[in-house]
Order: structure tokens, then sequence, then C-alpha cells
């Protein structure tokens, strides 16, 4: 379950971003993630509990924005979204097809006083 390990990022970062505005307590973190990052959002949110236990950011909301999966074809140039594990333009069934988005895992906002 490599949802732990992001979990234990994601209040990392926060920590952090709490240390360096002398804030005390961390009310909401915003994230998004791609669809094909592989994370559960379920998962996501059951290690999210779990680290921030004792932490400033105990309290914290974790909201988690997926964001969808876009590629773009190398032959016909088009930008499309994709189906997950399916790399192939919907437009002209070329396989050469470039990944715009859907792998990102980042901290958007952290909302904290
Ligand atoms: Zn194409």
């Amino acid at each position: 379950m490599h949802e732990m390990a992001i979990a234990e990022g994601i209040v990392d970062v926060a920590l952090d971003t709490l240390k360096a505005n002398e804030g005390t307590i961390i009310h909401a973190i915003q994230v998004q993630i791609g669809a094909l990052s592989g994370v559960e959002p379920e998962a996501l949110h059951f290690c999210f509990d779990a680290v921030t236990r004792g932490t400033p950011a105990e309290r914290a909301t974790l909201e988690i924005e997926t964001i969808p999966m876009k590629g773009r074809c190398l032959e016909c140039h088009q930008i499309f979204s994709m189906e997950q594990y399916r790399h192939v333009c919907p437009h002209c069934e070329s396989f050469a097809v470039e990944e715009l988005q859907g792998r990102e895992l980042r901290v958007a906002s952290i909302d904290m006083d």
C-alpha cells in the first residue's frame, strides 16, 4: 500500500509549510491526484488520518481533486482524454500517444492558522 508513503509525504509538506508560516494548526489540505497515479482516494484518506494523529494536522480535512488523464497524439496532434491504460488516439488510432496529464501527485494548497 503506497498510500501510506504518499500520505506521509503530504503531511511532511503541510507541516513544513506550517512551520515556515509560523502557524499552529492545519484545517485542510488540498491535493491533486492524477487518474493514472494509482492512488486510491479511500486508502489515502485512511492513511492520512493515521499519519496526522498527534500532529497539528490531526483535525485537517484532506480534499482530493482527481486530475483526469489527457494525451496528445504524435501523429495527428489532437488532444483527447484517455481511458486508463489505453494509449490509442481516438481520431487516427495511432499508438504514438504522449501523456499530458494524469500522473500528478501534489499538494495544491494548505489551509492553516
Ligand atoms: Zn491521432
